[in-house]
């Protein structure tokens, strides 16, 4: 499981500041994700970073074995 970051964001860099594992700011002054999977000690870090970025400009890609927690939970 992945991570993006789309054009919503504007840079307040708490995501980065939450995991920087996986969020970090380009030169650009945005937010941007890690090109690889995330690993297993950030999941927790990761997902508070999409569920507290005031954009919700973070987006879940995949789900790998290393993925989030939430994407566990069966529908109800
Ligand atoms: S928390 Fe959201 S708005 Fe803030 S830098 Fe990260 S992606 Fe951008």
């Amino acid at each position: 499981m992945r991570y993006t970051v789309d054009n919503q964001c504007v840079g307040c860099g708490l995501c980065a500041r939450l995991c920087p594992e996986v969020f970090y700011m380009g030169a650009d002054g945005f937010a941007h994700a890690a090109d690889k999977a995330v690993p297993r000690a950030s999941v927790a870090a990761a997902d508070a970073a999409y569920d507290d970025c005031p954009m919700a400009a973070i987006h879940m890609m995949g789900n790998g074995a290393f993925g989030s927690s939430r994407l566990s939970v069966p529908d109800e």
